[in-house]
């Protein structure tokens, strides 16, 4: 811990609040637990309506998690995690916001969040606090002090909709599959446009495809998408993990992806293409992202991945009837370079007859008119829109809050070439500010549970230590994040993944800053190094 000759922060009194958490998904939810119980006045602020955040907001049909709910879920409580009974392998989206309110009411969080208000701005103040503006419909703005802010906001919260001509000139009903409405939307007998072919889109396009009259999917992007092979879970395998639970949460955090899967073989390249190809249908089998787990190299070495990646185009070729459209599903960029998909029956969608796959960069959509979507020399009449074109991810919500640290530096203009922080927690010039799963940390790269709960638990002690010292300022040092930027830089470098057009890098947002923004080392490197740092007495951080 570094104490600084800074100008001592004069006595600011008591603010409303020690900490003011933004969002009330599964980070928020952990975190008003964790302060309450070390004795903090905390509370959330929540734009959405209720608890869940990603679960709440993403109702489309066919959403589901694709780590596996037995491991995509808290692991903090251990009666928790043994009363809860998961009933699929993966679970669906409201199998998983009632978990999310399962949490709330069992641990008595409701009186201390509020909802349907959104954090419009957080300024730092020279008196040590941050003055935070609540914007809620219906009522005057208000303002709330807290010594901390901490942004649990979300990596994939902020919808992305693509700025096509005529967009609002369109009479039928619009949908984006991370805004879904909460009500069911029937499209039995309707003639739907699908825009995007993500994650979200491989989900939701069979189970529209199969009420639709007349599904036409507009893809940019091939995507790469192994099935889940889902199914309800066995008791008998449910208790084997009871049994100890400790043990495979335990066994996960020694993961990359803070999951268990089977260890992978060591070189794509030292097996022969028997030996891979019956590795690749092993795992092709099993379903989920354990395909990516097959080889060591599959993200370093472009050959390796090669064999990877044609072993998924041969699967495509082998589903998909029409040739065409198999070629047009067939993805030629680095598997794995964007997040890999999973999908129940997502290519087999292709052989029906009320499906069409029109490849935009062949047939660019040029404007959304009145009655559909005309692309190059055809209109295609719809009756609805679904925009399945993902989010600003992981800056997209911190940005558009007015954020201002020290001397009023907006978080946009410290942000402008890309987000820069230290461990993904903490921003120089921003004291008392935390992200959790904030750019710079593994996060989307990784199960999200255990990361957030790493995260949590991480501030919570900070939070702790600097009140057991009588400290009240903690800001992350300018050569520390510098430092933590070129590592998570050159970590990104040595791996394929950062080498396409990705979310990752901010490539689907127009004028979004180029950036590798999660740390790609893995979970174990990653949490190592903050509990170096905390042991440290919260090395790389000035404290007063
Ligand atoms: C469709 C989908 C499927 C996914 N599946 C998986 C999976 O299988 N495994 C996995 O590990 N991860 C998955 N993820 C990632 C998922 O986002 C995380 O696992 C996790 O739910 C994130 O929780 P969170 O609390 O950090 O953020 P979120 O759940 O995104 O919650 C953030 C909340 O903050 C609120 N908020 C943001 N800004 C403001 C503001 N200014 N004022 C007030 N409130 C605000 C938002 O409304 C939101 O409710 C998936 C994401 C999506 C979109």
């Amino acid at each position: 811990m570094n104490d600084t000759a800074d100008a001592a922060v004069p006595d600011s009194g008591t603010p409303d609040l020690d900490a003011l958490i933004v969002g009330a998904g599964f980070a928020g939810l952990y975190l008003l637990h964790r302060l309450r119980g070390a004795g903090f006045r905390a509370r959330v602020y929540e734009a959405g309506g209720g608890v869940g955040g990603t679960w709440y907001w993403n109702r489309y049909p066919g959403a589901r998690c694709d780590v596996e709910s037995l491991s995509y879920s808290y692991q903090f409580d251990e009666a928790l995690q043994q009363e809860w009974e998961w009933t699929e392998r993966y679970a669906v989206q409201p199998e998983i916001l009632r978990y999310a309110n399962h949490v709330a009411d069992r641990f008595a969080l409701w009186p201390d969040m509020q909802f349907d208000t959104r954090v419009a701005a957080a300024h730092w103040d020279a008196d040590g606090l941050w003055r935070v503006r609540l914007e809620a419909e219906g009522r005057a703005p208000e303002t709330v002090t807290a010594r901390f802010c901490i942004m649990a906001t979300g990596c994939l919260s902020t919808a992305n909709l693509p700025d096509i001509p005529g967009r609002n000139s369109f009479r039928g009903a619009t949908y984006h599959t991370g805004r879904w409405p909460h009500e069911e939307v029937d499209f039995t007998g309707l003639r739907v446009a699908v825009i995007g072919t993500g994650s979200s889109a491989i989900q939701s396009i069979p189970a529209i495809a199969k009420q639709a009259a007349q599904l036409t999917v507009f893809q940019r992007t091939a995507n790469y998408s192994v099935p889940a092979q889902n199914r309800p879970l066995d008791p008998a395998e449910v208790a084997a993990v009871k049994a100890d639970y400790r043990g495979l949460r335990e066994e996960a955090k020694t993961r990359f992806g803070c999951f268990v899967v089977d260890l992978p073989r060591p070189s794509a390249l030292a097996d022969s293409p028997e030996q891979r190809v019956a590795e690749f249908e092993r795992r092709w089998q099993t379903g989920g992202l354990t395909f990516m787990a097959s080889y060591e190299d599959l993200l370093y070495d472009a050959e390796a991945n090669e064999t990877a990646a044609e072993f998924v185009r041969a699967k495509i070729r082998a589903t998909v009837r029409d040739p065409e459209t198999a070629r047009t599903l067939m993805p030629t960029n680095v598997i794995g370079c964007k997040r890999l998909c999973v999908d129940t029956g997502y290519f087999e969608t292709y052989n029906r007859p009320n499906v069409r796959l029109i490849d935009i960069n062949e047939q660019p959509i040029s404007e959304i008119t009145g009655s559909g979507v005309a692309v190059e020399g055809e209109e295609i009449a719809a009756d609805a829109i679904v925009f399945a074109t993902g989010f600003d991810a992981m800056t997209g919500s911190l940005k558009r809050i007015d954020i201002r640290g020290r001397g009023g530096l907006p978080l946009r203009d410290a942000w402008e070439a890309g987000p820069r922080t230290y461990l993904g927690l903490a921003v120089n010039g921003f004291p008392n500010l935390f992200t959790i799963t904030g750019p710079g940390s593994p996060s989307v790269l990784t199960n999200m549970m255990p990361s957030i709960e790493q995260h949590v638990e991480w501030v919570s002690d900070c939070i702790e230590a600097l009140r057991d010292r009588g400290a009240t300022v903690i800001e992350a040092e300018r050569a520390a994040q510098d430092d933590w930027v070129g590592h998570v830089n050159e970590l990104a470098d040595a791996s394929l993944r950062s080498t396409c057009s990705s979310w990752y890098v901010g490539a689907n947002v127009p004028g979004k800053p180029r950036v590798f923004m999660p740390y790609i080392g893995g979970y174990p490197a990653y949490a190592a190094r903050c509990a170096e740092i905390a042991a440290a007495g919260y090395e790389g951080f000035a404290i007063r």
